[in-house]
């Protein structure tokens, strides 16, 4: 995929994530950005939505300076099933992608 493509599905992806209207760890309505679960260079599920949340800058820096508290967080939000298939979405495909 062309970077111009990547930038495109981003941008729409982003968009979506943000439009849940507010933080989905602490409610704030400000400043909200899209925090991936798992990196974004797991092409195979970039733009999941179940890979991301839509969070404000203060919990989006806190996601990523506690990853094993974000972790729990996305467990419980997802439940054991989507958080699992998740994984296994991102464990399938990676090493023909990154
Ligand atoms: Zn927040």
């Amino acid at each position: 995929m062309k970077k111009f493509e990547r930038n495109r599905r981003d941008r729409e992806f982003s968009l979506l994530i943000r439009s849940r209207g507010k933080c989905e760890r602490c409610g704030n309505t400000q400043t909200l950005q899209t925090a991936h679960v798992f990196s974004r260079r797991f092409l195979r599920i970039r733009w999941n939505p179940d890979n991301a949340f839509c969070f404000c800058c203060r919990c989006h820096w806190w996601a990523h300076d506690n990853p094993p508290f974000f972790t729990e967080f996305a467990k419980t939000r997802l439940g054991p099933k989507r958080y699992q298939d998740l994984l296994d979405e991102r464990n399938n495909l990676s090493k023909l992608e990154v």
